[in-house]
């Protein structure tokens, strides 16, 4: 069984979809995670984000796996490099190249394989899993997810360098040729801003439970 989560960046995916694979003994495909590392890959090659011959050739050559819930790059565990600024800002750049999307989601359905999965992103619903038994569409305004991030403490940046950071991303989900983020004709549609994210878990977990 597929449980399909898409929406904005900042909107409380990870989290609920953590939450509900841990219930359900489900394994949790976070896509994100996939552009985050190869953001790093090119990175660590030193090319630019925006020479997309070099960030293809970069990322083809990337080795993605995940080991004990962790992502491993070319076999070294990465999971702690994913959430920097700089990472945020460049993964969002490539994610926008068609051959780099192509490479990502061959990998996201090999790891999934035929195993019972949550997966989240922006185009679990639509493109990569669009048989998926459950989608779900979150969504909340861009200032509540940026005060989400502020309180998390983890990024350098003002609240509103933040927002304006997360705007200029949701611009980028919307707009890109291939992937952008939709709303699937079939898909659950819940707003983070006006419910908890423990409300939005305990609804989703009823859809599942609807589905079993
Ligand atoms: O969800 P997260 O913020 O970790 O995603 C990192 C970057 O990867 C985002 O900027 C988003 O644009 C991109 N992404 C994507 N397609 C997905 C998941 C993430 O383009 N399915």
């Amino acid at each position: 069984m597929v449980v399909a989560i898409d929406g904005p960046a900042g909107v409380g995916k990870s989290t609920v979809a953590h939450w509900v694979a841990d219930t359900f003994d489900f394994f949790n495909l976070n896509s994100g995670a996939f552009y985050r590392a190869m953001a790093v890959k090119v990175l660590d090659a030193g090319v630019n984000a925006r020479d997309e011959n070099d960030v293809i050739t970069a990322a083809e050559s990337a080795e993605l796996d995940i080991i004990g819930g962790r992502l491993y790059l070319d076999g070294i565990d990465v999971e702690d490099r994913l959430r920097t600024d700089q990472v945020d800002q460049w993964s969002s750049i490539i994610s926008t190249i068609i051959p780099v999307r192509h490479i990502v989601n061959r990998h996201l359905r090999r790891i999934a394989g035929t195993i019972s999965l949550v997966a989240e992103g922006r185009d679990m619903t639509t493109v990569v899993f669009p048989d998926a038994e459950v989608k779900i569409y979150l969504e909340a305004d861009p200032l509540v997810r940026a005060r989400r991030r502020f309180q998390q403490g983890t990024s350098s940046r003002s609240l509103e360098e933040i927002e304006n950071s997360i705007r200029e991303r949701d611009h980028r989900d919307r707009n890109k040729k291939e992937g952008s983020l939709l709303i699937a004709a079939d898909a659950v549609v819940l707003d983070t801003s006006t419910l908890t994210l423990a409300q939005v878990y305990e609804k989703v977990s009823g859809l599942i439970n609807s589905y079993l």
